[in-house]
């Protein structure tokens, strides 16, 4: 009998299709395992071909099932890989994982059923509903402000597709998929929904991933990774806080979801809905151009008012324990005093946030990354933020002094300023007090039953969060993060700003927002309350004179190896060739430089940053860099192509 030839998709970080044999019929979606050096590997069987010149090997075992990864599926990847620069079986590898990848199909239980409860929806949140047309392809953009209802619109939304037994997918930034968020779409949508994060046991996620993935269950709310569950019949994606900075993935291929989920919803031909208080630049610029359909929200239901905002410029105000200025001081006595609660966000973590050693100021770095060190009170250590390294004794590599001074001020060290101020009325939230959802759920829980009334936290506390008790937002520390050198550094303290000042007031009290800054004519300040898109006009047109993206595309390389020297010849070697090739009107290649962060766990970075106003120009100098690197590259020397990139450090 003559043998079928098939071509396998593998999870590899390579092009990642190799051909292989079998005897039996196997249909294209369908996972099989094969052998691949003396590994096996579950693929997917992307297409059947015709025998080949060379030996292939034999297809081990078929999964026996209906194919799970549809031609439709098959192409989004390969779009994906297309859009990114990327090898196929590197966005396969990047993008589901091998345990989930050969997850057996197995019976799971019945999805609960609730009682559904209802509210009455607003004129204009009706009407963004109604323009929504389920059955093909278009992109919304609902900015409305904090509370305006929009996660109402979902759901309703959501609702309609569900009743037509379609597929909906809700996809929130890993860290609102509180148990708040989960509960409340089981009341509304009278079902459970599955639900698909990091922090799911093995066993969990294989189930709400088989569930979606075979159609048994109808609505997913989940993180980035959940776009890629290969569901049977999706009828809606939804992406909540679109401009969020985790939507982008840090490792290869470096996707941005929100950009991704445009994409599947276009080739699915279903509509995507993009939410946020705060659209990113882009977004926003798409819909300017009539890529996406605009909706504004811009008031909140139960009429709460926004915030008033006040600037306190620090150095004409005295600092409360060289901490807070005075008059934010002043509100905090009175919150506790009335029992109401207040938000203070900064975004430093740690007890310090450097240090310096006494004689001769030199700052302690990290000896395998270029970073300073940072050290935290509560867990008496001294650490690096990038490679978690310890340090129990500190020689300053200058002088040779072991006395270090502590500058500037973290999360722990406000906090266990105001715990002295208000015994047993202050909570901490950041990425340190938090290692893991259970202990941000219980400590925001813990807020939400007024066990305390001041919260004191990172960026974490900004998202998403509804406390109907808030009437004061105090912030900090926001000059530092205008100050960085990357074009969004304006676009992020505006989204952070925003959404921050949007926790106070959500309900019958009115809000108050007081920003200590050294710079109190900031522009950006004065826009925070505004309903219109006057932030948004005068940063694009920011982008637009400094040929920035939504203007430009940009893409970053980043080489990376333990040795120094052959790290950055194999870069001159890279740049050298694209800059020959390429460098003209339509593409620009900057010179090779140290990347940001020059060290970074031991391994030595070198950076090429390529702009250009053409799409296609700038991949084709990504895949013919990536090729002459692979020509080049030393041992477990790495590139990292990073196209679009969001952080630019
Ligand atoms: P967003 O997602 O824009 O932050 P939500 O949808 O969470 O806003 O709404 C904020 C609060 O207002 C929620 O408690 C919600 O139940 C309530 N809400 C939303 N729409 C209405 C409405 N039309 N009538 C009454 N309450 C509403
Ligand atoms: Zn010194
Ligand atoms: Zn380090």
């Amino acid at each position: 009998m003559e043998n079928n030839y098939y071509n396998i998709l593998l999870p590899v970080p390579t092009e990642g299709v190799y051909t292989y044999y079998s005897s039996g019929e196997i249909q294209v979606g369908e996972r099989v395992l094969v052998p691949f050096g003396n590994r096996t590997l579950t693929g997917i069987v992307l297409e059947k071909t015709c025998k080949q010149d060379f030996e292939c090997k034999e297809i081990l075992m078929c999964y026996n099932e209906e194919p799970l990864f549809s031609p439709i599926y098959l192409n989004f990847l390969k779009q994906m890989a297309s859009y990114y620069a990327c090898p196929l079986g590197l966005v396969l590898h990047g993008v589901i994982s091998d345990k989930l990848l050969n997850t057996e199909t197995f019976e799971t239980g019945n999805i609960e059923i609730h009682e559904k409860k209802d509210i009455t929806l607003n004129k204009a949140q009706k009407d963004i509903i109604e323009s929504i047309n389920i059955h093909k392809y278009s992109c919304h953009l609902i900015k409305g402000i904090t509370g305006s209802g929009k996660t109402e619109i979902y759901q309703e939304t959501a609702k309609k597709v569900i009743s037509e037994g379609k597929q909906v997918l809700y996809i929130v930034p890993e860290i609102s998929l509180t148990l708040q968020l989960i509960k409340r779409m089981s009341y509304r949508l009278g079902v459970s929904p599955s639900v698909f994060h990091y922090k799911l046991s093995d066993k969990l996620r294989k189930k709400h991933f088989i569930d979606f993935a075979t159609g048994k269950s109808l609505f997913m709310l989940g993180a980035r990774s959940s776009l890629f569950i290969p569901a049977k019949n999706i009828g809606l994606i939804i992406v909540d806080e679109e401009h969020e900075s985790s939507y982008k993935q840090d490792e290869s291929p470096a996707y941005n979801l929100r950009d991704m989920a445009v994409l599947y919803g276009s080739i699915l031909n279903i509509p995507v809905i993009l939410g946020s208080a705060t659209p990113s630049i882009e977004s926003l610029y798409n819909a300017k151009t009539n890529k996406y359909i605009l909706h504004e929200l811009k008031d909140r239901p139960n009429s709460a008012t926004l915030p008033e905002i006040n600037i306190i410029d620090i150095k004409k105000n005295d600092m409360v324990g060289s901490l807070i200025a005075e008059p934010i001081y002043e509100r905090l006595l009175q919150v506790v005093e009335n029992n109401k609660q207040a938000i203070l966000l900064l975004n430093r973590l740690g007890y310090s946030t450097y240090l310096y050693c006494q004689q001769c100021g030199q700052v302690a770095t990290c000896l395998n990354c270029s970073v300073g060190l940072v050290s935290s009170k509560s867990k008496q250590k001294i650490f690096c933020r990038y490679c978690d390294t310890e340090y129990h004794k500190l020689t300053c590599p200058v002088c040779g002094s072991n006395i270090f001074k502590e500058y500037g001020a973290g999360t722990e060290k406000v906090e266990e300023f105001l715990d002295e101020m208000f015994p047993n009325k202050v909570i901490r939230v950041d990425t340190e007090s938090t290692s893991s959802l259970k202990t941000l759920d219980k400590n925001l829980k813990r807020f939400e039953n007024k066990e305390a009334n001041i919260l004191v936290g990172t960026q974490l506390i900004a998202k998403g969060l509804h406390f109907p008790e808030v009437t004061f937002v105090g912030i900090l520390g926001i000059d530092n993060l205008m100050a960085l050198p990357d074009f969004r550094a304006m676009e992020k303290a505006y989204q952070l700003l925003v959404q921050v000042s949007g926790r106070a007031g959500r309900e019958h009290l009115s809000g108050q927002v007081y920003i200590q800054t050294s710079n109190p004519e900031t522009q950006i300040f004065s826009m925070i309350n505004d309903t219109n898109t006057e932030f948004y006009d005068w940063e694009i047109k920011r982008r637009k004179i400094t040929s920035y993206p939504p203007f430009t595309k940009l893409a970053r390389l980043i080489f990376s190896y333990i040795n120094q020297e052959e790290c950055y010849e194999t870069a001159k070697i890279v740049h050298n060739n694209i800059k020959n090739l390429f460098n003209n009107n339509n593409i620009k290649i900057y010179s090779l430089k140290d990347a940001f962060l020059a060290k970074l766990q031991n391994k030595y970075r070198y950076e090429i940053l390529i702009k250009s106003s053409s799409n296609q120009e700038i991949n084709k100098a990504l895949i013919y860099a990536q090729q002459i690197f692979n020509k080049y590259k030393k041992g477990s020397m790495r590139l990292k192509i990073d196209k679009d990139p969001y952080f630019m450090m």
